[in-house]
């Protein structure tokens, strides 16, 4: 039956940057859906945790600090010796410094480039080879942006990092789909929680924003929860590369 194609019991699902935000909610949908979940972080995600065994789910915490890939081998097997499988990915993990592109360091840059996307592509890396190796298929769901389609303004890395995992997705989705891999990704709309804090506060920019959005709300975590059940689960097996956008409407107008 159809329902049962978007069922999770028995996989195992890893999301990047879930102590707070659209990552948190993004683990209680894969546990809510029947997912076993390791959420990373580089900070306590007890919240999370605690939300996901309400839920009726099981929690890994895995601490790493994704500024550099130097955690990644290691967020594979912390997942591998807990659960003994992956099956889902969900790099969600993402930061976004703003300034005038005229005065953008290169520190800055560089932030912003290697976790957006230079760590995204070597997690997506490192858990196609294992669900190569366990020879069931497997699911890469990315966080693009508005930004993978639009300039936005004052965030040149940002916009540079999620325009790439726009193209990442359908660049991995064709290598990887022969190995019953789906690689996809949601681009969420502007959303309420830590990455449009500073935007929020400023009235100006932020009356803009909501004037914009056909659904006339900023998103929210929950939000995001059914698209990323869906690409998550079999009821997309036949989904690859693209990029759903959770937006309110936003790109349609
Ligand atoms: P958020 O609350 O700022 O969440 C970002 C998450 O990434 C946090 O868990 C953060 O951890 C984690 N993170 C950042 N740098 C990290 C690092 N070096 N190591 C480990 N974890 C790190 O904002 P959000 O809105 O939920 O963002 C989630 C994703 O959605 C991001 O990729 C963001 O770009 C994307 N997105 C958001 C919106 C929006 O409107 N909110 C729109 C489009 C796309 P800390 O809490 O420790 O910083």
């Amino acid at each position: 039956m159809i329902l049962d194609t978007f069922k999770l019991d028995g996989k195992v699902a890893v999301v990047t940057g879930a102590n707070t935000g659209l990552g948190q909610g993004m683990c209680v949908a894969l546990a809510q859906a029947g997912a076993k979940v390791a959420g990373v972080a580089r900070r306590s995600c007890a919240e999370t945790a605690e939300l996901v065994k309400a839920n009726g789910g099981e929690f890994l915490e895995i601490i790493a600090d994704l500024s550099s890939s130097e955690p990644v081998e290691r967020i594979v097997k912390e997942t591998v010796d807990k659960f003994g499988r992956a099956d889902i990915l969900v790099n969600n993990a993402g930061i976004i410094i703003r300034e005038d592109a005229i005065d953008y360091s290169e520190e800055d840059w560089n932030k912003v480039i290697m976790t957006n996307q230079n760590v995204v592509f070597f997690l997506c890396q490192a858990f196609a080879k294992q669900y190569i190796k366990q020879g069931e298929g497997g699911k890469i769901v990315n966080v693009a942006s508005m930004l993978s389609y639009q300039g936005g303004i004052r965030v040149p890395a940002y916009t540079a990092s999620k325009s790439a995992i726009l193209g990442l997705t359908r660049a991995l989705a064709n290598e990887w789909a022969k190995y019953n891999i789906n690689v996809n990704a949601i681009a969420p709309g502007y959303m309420a929680t830590n990455n449009t804090k500073q935007l929020r506060s400023d009235e100006q920019r932020s009356g803009e924003i909501l004037e914009r959005i056909p659904a006339g709300r900023w998103g929210t975590p929950e939000d995001m929860m059914g698209a990323v059940v869906f690409l998550s689960s079999s009821a997309s097996a036949y989904v690859n590369g693209f990029t759903i956008a959770v937006d309110g409407g936003w790109l349609a107008r």
